[in-house]
This record gives C-alpha cells, structure tokens and sequence, in this order.
C-alpha cells in the first residue's frame, strides 16, 4: 500500500534499499553535503556526483521528496521561485505563444512583460477561471499558465478541464502550486504537465529560506530541465535544500492547523462592520467552492479581504502586533500584505485594478498561532 502524504513527508517511499547516500552511520536527519565538488574513483567512473552545479545529494534528496509529494517523474530544485519559473521560460522559444491567467504571483507578471517578451515569448492574459480559453489558442501557442487559487484574488479555475483543452491542443499545462503545496493538491494527478513552486512558502514552511521547484512527469522535459539547470546553474544550494527537508516534515501539520485558523478568521471577518468583502475559497458562497472541493483536499489558509476605505487599510497595516506587515506567506507566522505596493506593485495599475486588487486590498497568510490571539489583534485596529 503506498504511504499517505503525512508519512512520506518524513520519509521517502525507497529509503531502505541500503545504499542511499544517506546510510553511513544511520543519521536520521540526512546530512549536509557541503561541498562544491567530488572525486572519481577513476578515469571514466563518477559516483553518480561530478560537481554541486549539476547535482549535490541533499538537494537530491529534496528532489526525490518534491517529485514525490507532487506525484512527478522528477522534479528540480532552485534558488528561488522565480528562478524556478524564468528556467522554465528556456522551454520556449521567440514566437511561442503562452496564455497565462491575468492574476498571477506579481513576480510572475514582471517576469513575462519585462523579461521573457524581450525574448521573443508572446502572451495572452486570461481569466481561465472564466474565459473560453481555446479562442485564445493560435498555431504558436505552446502553453497555458495558471495559478488556482490565484495570488491575491484567489480565483479558482479547474484544472482538469483546462487540461483537457491543453491536450486536445498538445499545449503544456503548467499549474503554480505554491498557494495549495501537494498536501491540499496534486495538479500533475488532475492532467497538468508541469508544477512549479516558491519553495519559499508552505513547503520551507518557516520563513527562513527561500527556494523553488519544478517538477513534471514527462520524460522529454525531465531531460530539457537538467540539461538547463546545470547548464544555467541556478540550483539550490546544500544547505538551504537541508531547511526545505527540515521544513516538510511538518507540512502536514502545519497545513492543518494553518487552514483551521484561516477558516475561522475568514468566518470572524465577515462579521466586521468595516470589511466589505472576504475572499477565501473555503467559504460557501466563493464561486471556485465547488471546484476546490473536486480538485483540491483542502482550502489552504490565505485570505483576501477589503475593507471600506484605503485608510481603514493603511491603518490596519500600521496598528497589527502580533501579526507582521510584511511580504511573503506560507509560513508558520501569520503575516499581513498590501498587494498595491508590495507584492502586485510592478503589476500596471490598470491591470491590478481590473483583477480587483483595490487599494483597499489586504492578504493574510495566516500561520498556525492561537486563532483567537490572531482575531484579537485584527480585533484592536478594527475596532
Ligand atoms: C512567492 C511566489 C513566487 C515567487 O517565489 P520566490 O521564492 O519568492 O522567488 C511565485 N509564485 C507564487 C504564487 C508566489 O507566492
């Protein structure tokens, strides 16, 4: 019987065949391998590891672990989410055709419009929880770009429909799982081809590394990555995979007690004179409800929600204690964001207005603190 995902997140499926890097003297926490190069026990014979750019055996074992978890072939760790997602731009050539969901993580956006279209890629912006997508598609298209739920809107759009029009089509399916990590979903079992991750967020867990991945389950791409992650170098280092593997051993726990907290702040919000909207997934009355509770195994612990006025906002941001004005999520603290000027400031105005982030915008990443230490504090700047 395979193991469920809260025992693997403490241990990988194949780890008694003996010989894993991992079993001189039977750490139990697998080591650091801190070192940019390996000798060969002769000309032509290589244990496996010629030099860390390539491959280095504790970002392998978070590999084996990510690829795992995310039901892939392979996966590849990076520096950084975004370094994650410019590698996979590399997949694309000038004159391929991508369209892409218009709420997406800010980075992402300032990536395509001002890196990748200078390389030649051209999109197409789309709500893909709404619009027809396959009017969108031309002979150059190559791929569909999502986020579900999206970064800060938390729209959610069904990726298995959308997969099947990026098959009928032979369009790459690439799903952003930073906001759900494979403990709520597992897009590659829903028919995308490739996830990607800010490491960063639920899978680190702690808000004390940064990291990113790819993983796929096509073997054509498996190979395209490595050959671009050793050739382009930007993957991840010794001893922040060592944080990653530390910080999944509770991704379970953490998602849990995260999301119950998320449920009832959002309930508690609801219930407040000046917030006007409350935008989370695991509420009935979301349009994405249903789709989340056929697609997903869970609702994750990020809210939206927008208050009456700009300065009601503002004020929020500046009076928070326990709670941190800060960027970032996905880690055990709970912290505040104003996508306007943090996250989303790159984002033109007229397109961060058109997917609702006003400036009476707030996200909550919500941690795992006392709920009701939690709704105290947005408690005292409301009220
Ligand atoms: C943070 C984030 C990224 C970028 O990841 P970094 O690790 O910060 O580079 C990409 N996508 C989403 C949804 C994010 O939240």
């Amino acid at each position: 019987m395979p193991l469920s995902i809260e025992t693997n997140c403490l241990h990988l499926e194949n780890e008694k065949d003996g010989d894993s890097v991992c079993s001189h003297y039977s750490s139990i926490s697998f080591p650091i391998y801190q070192t940019a190069t390996y000798a060969h026990p002769g000309v032509g014979r290589s244990t496996g590891f010629d030099y860390s750019r390539l491959q280095n055996p504790t970002r392998e074992q978070l590999e084996m672990l990510i690829c795992e978890l995310e039901h892939g072939t392979d996966a590849v760790a990076l520096s950084t989410g975004m370094a994650a997602i410019a590698l996979l731009m590399e997949l694309f050539k000038p004159g391929d055709h991508l369209i892409v969901d218009s709420d997406l993580y800010g980075g992402t956006i300032r990536l395509f419009d001002n890196v990748s279209l200078k390389n030649g890629i051209k999109f197409t912006r789309a709500n893909c929880a709404e619009d027809n997508l396959e009017a969108l598609i031309t002979p150059e298209t190559r791929a569909i770009y999502i986020e579900t739920p999206t970064n800060p809107m938390m729209n959610v759009t069904d990726i298995a429909e959308v997969s099947k029009i990026a098959k009928r089509h032979k369009l790459l399916l690439i799903v952003d799982n930073t906001f759900m990590s494979p403990y709520f979903q597992t897009p590659l079992d829903l028919g995308a081809d490739v996830v990607v991750h800010s490491g960063t967020k639920f899978l680190a867990g702690h808000n004390d590394t940064l990291a990113g991945f790819i993983v796929t389950n096509r073997p054509e791409l498996q190979e395209k990555l490595r050959f671009l992650i050793k050739t382009t170098g930007s993957g991840l280092a010794p001893f922040d995979s060592w944080l990653v593997l530390r910080g999944i051993k509770t991704l379970a726990i953490r998602m849990e007690k995260a999301q119950s907290n998320a449920a009832k702040i959002a309930r508690w919000l609801k219930t407040q004179k000046s917030v006007v909207r409350v935008i989370y997934p695991g509420l009935e009355e979301h349009p994405g409800y249903k789709i989340m509770k056929k697609q997903a195994r869970g609702f994750g612990s990020m809210v939206t929600f927008q208050l009456d006025t700009t300065e009601k906002a503002l004020s929020v941001l500046e009076r928070v204690r326990l709670i941190k004005y800060a960027e970032s999520l996905g880690g055990v603290e709970t912290l505040i964001t104003y996508p306007t000027t943090q996250t989303h400031a790159d984002v033109p105005e007229e397109l961060r207005l058109k997917n609702g982030i006003t400036p009476q915008t707030l996200r909550l990443s919500v941690g795992i603190e006392n709920a009701d230490d939690l709704i105290a504090d947005l408690e005292q700047v409301l009220n």
